[in-house]
């Protein structure tokens, strides 16, 4: 007879029907959708270094680091022992693992040092990997890759910054930039009374005068949501005499002194708890313009632009590591004599939310293929600006119920903090909330459509190019362009949900097998189907679909 597991013959009782647990499974090589979308939207070239970050992530070592970073939340550290005030954000040691590891890999420099076209597709590939295994070090990684564009309008400061921020090096030291082999960058918008509505900031900038490094300002005020208080320099708001603007804000004045970032207290989050997130105050702290005066909202605009990229990708991989658990739980665990896979409602409800996750996947990766495209090419730029704020908006609309469905295919354990659906469930609504929230990315929707009518043609060029494939998709699209044909009359939530379906579709019928597509376009397309997971049609390929999301033995 073979050795028994040790493990599994306790003295009262054997340890049966338990699923092995997920681990040391190479993230990349497993997800056959992203390899596929990596190749097809222009980075083939990154697939070692996304190998090599996906085997990482995949180890045993590094689940257990995300696992510590979020059990040992960052602390804050507003003085010396002698009273004199810091403002400094403690981590724990996982915390740092994590971001030296991202770092190293490029997550953040890799859409501005990548030799060839793909860049952007790379980034978004590299992050949709982290994600799944820690989304809290995603934050200061987001908003250094996307902070570059508006950094770069200013000369000075790119010279000194650029090669900091673009090193592969994480140099976690609160030291002023000089000293520094490695940087991060923050954002600072949000005020009390506020978010949204950034134009009602009170902050207000007063002129110091012209420096070699430009204007520069003292800036008094507040923020109420700083994330990331760690990083080396923010961009932030501010009034002036010409109105709202843009400014950077570094923790270290030139002169070597620290610079007045004064953190009131980390936010008590309810996910998201590896990364620090503060209410700080400003106080005559030391500003460099960006940008023209009274122009904030069109400088720092280029820099939600790129957040928002990041917030639809790290959607789609939560997605991916919420239905990786939940098919590796149903293979191994048994009820009623079957494999719970093998149970047809099972089946149907995994299939279900794999499809989900599938048309997600494929949403992004078109999306950062835009990104990469829009420096030589109006629509595509045109097409990236509608896109992304549709998938931002969609994606993560969907992603909280797919996130507990997946919980619910776990049963019990699945509520429990071990296995990571929980963990999941509660990062699962924050990508909506920051970076333009449901409502208001819908808004924003119908005013691109207004405003800017090629980018609407650009968004149906792109489905248009499967017109006639599938009379469902047709119809859809018919009756989409003739409302919004009179955008007055659209109703932005109805308007946003429809669009991003059609694309999901449209990009669906491209890339997926022939029989996934065909259901997901009566399971999604079709108004009374997908308001809950488990509703695809009779005689779906639920296999099919489910081993899409097969990772392990
Ligand atoms: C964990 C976390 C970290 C964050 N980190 C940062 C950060 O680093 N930097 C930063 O600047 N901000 C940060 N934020 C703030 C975030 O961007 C804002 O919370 C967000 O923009 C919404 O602003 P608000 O909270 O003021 O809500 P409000 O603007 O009051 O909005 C509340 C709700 O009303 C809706 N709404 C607003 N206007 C309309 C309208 N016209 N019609 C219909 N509905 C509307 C919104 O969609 C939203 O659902 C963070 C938030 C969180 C939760």
């Amino acid at each position: 007879m073979p050795p028994r597991d040790p493990l599994t013959a306790l003295d009262t009782h054997e340890v049966a029907n338990q699923p092995p647990i997920l681990t040391d499974y190479e993230l990349y090589e497993r997800d056959p959708v992203l390899r596929a979308a990596v190749k097809r939207e222009g980075a083939g070239w990154a697939k070692p270094l996304l190998r090599r970050f996906g085997a990482a992530l995949g180890s045993e070592r590094v689940i257990e680091l995300g696992e510590a970073a979020n059990r040992h939340p960052p602390e804050l550290r507003a003085f010396d022992p002698f009273g004199r005030r810091i403002d400094e954000v403690t981590f724990h040691p996982a915390y740092h693992e994590l971001m030296a590891l991202a770092i190293d890999h490029g997550v953040h420099s890799i859409a501005w040092t990548a030799d060839q076209p793909g860049g952007h597709v790379a980034h978004t590939a590299l992050e949709y990997l982290l994600v799944q295994v820690e989304a809290g070090v995603c934050c200061p990684l987001t908003m250094t890759y996307a902070a570059l564009p508006v950094l770069r309008r200013h000369t000075g400061l790119a010279a000194l910054w650029e090669p900091r921020l673009l090193s592969n090096i994480y140099d976690p030291r609160a030291l002023p930039i000089d000293e520094k082999r490695g940087a991060t960058l923050g954002m600072a918008m949000t005020e009390k009374q506020g978010g949204s509505d950034i134009r009602a900031n009170t902050t207000r900038a007063r002129p110091l005068g012209g420096t070699e490094l430009g204007e520069i300002y003292a800036l008094t005020g507040h923020k109420w949501f700083c994330s990331a208080p760690m990083s080396d320099a923010f961009l932030t708001l501010a009034q002036t005499d010409e109105g709202l603007s843009c400014f950077f804000v570094p923790r270290w004045r030139p002169d070597g002194t620290r610079n007045p970032i004064l953190i009131q207290r980390l936010k008590d989050k309810l996910g998201n708890r590896s990364n620090a997130s503060a209410e700080i105050e400003y106080s005559d702290t030391w500003a460099c313009l960006v940008g023209e005066p009274g122009q904030g909202v069109k400088t720092i605009i280029e820099m939600v632009h790129h957040t928002r990229l990041d917030t639809s990708l790290a959607a789609a991989g939560l997605m991916r590591q919420a239905v990786v658990q939940a098919v590796h739980h149903t293979r191994h665990r048994r009820a009623f004599q079957k494999h719970l896979v093998d149970q047809p409602l099972m089946r149907n409800v995994l299939a279900d939310m794999v499809l989900e996750w599938l048309a997600a996947t494929l949403m992004v990766m078109r999306v950062a293929r835009a990104y990469d495209e829009a420096a030589g090419d109006e629509a595509a730029a045109l097409f990236a600006r509608l896109a992304v704020a549709v998938s931002k908006f969609w994606i993560n609309k969907r992603l909280p119920g797919l996130v507990y469905e997946a919980m619910e295919c776990l049963g019990g354990v699945g509520y429990v903090e071990e296995s990571i659906l929980p963990r999941l469930y509660r990062e699962a609504p924050l990508n909506s909330i920051w970076e333009g929230s449901g409502n208001v990315i819908c808004l924003d929707v119908l005013r691109t459509i207004e405003r800017t009518p090629a980018a609407l043609e650009a968004f149906f060029d792109e489905i248009d190019s499967t017109k006639g494939t599938d009379g469902r998709l047709d119809a859809v699209v018919t009756r989409l362009k003739d409302r919004l044909g009179r955008p007055k009359a659209a109703i932005a939530e109805v308007e946003a949900r429809a669009l991003a379906l059609a694309l999901q579709a449209s990009l669906i019928l491209r890339h997926a097998p022939a029989a996934a597509a065909d259901i997901f376009l009566e399971a999604r397309l079709d108004a009374g189907r997908g308001l809950v997971f488990g509703t695809l049609p009779a005689g779906a390929p639920c296999q099919e679909i489910i081993d899409l999301a097969r990772v392990g033995a």
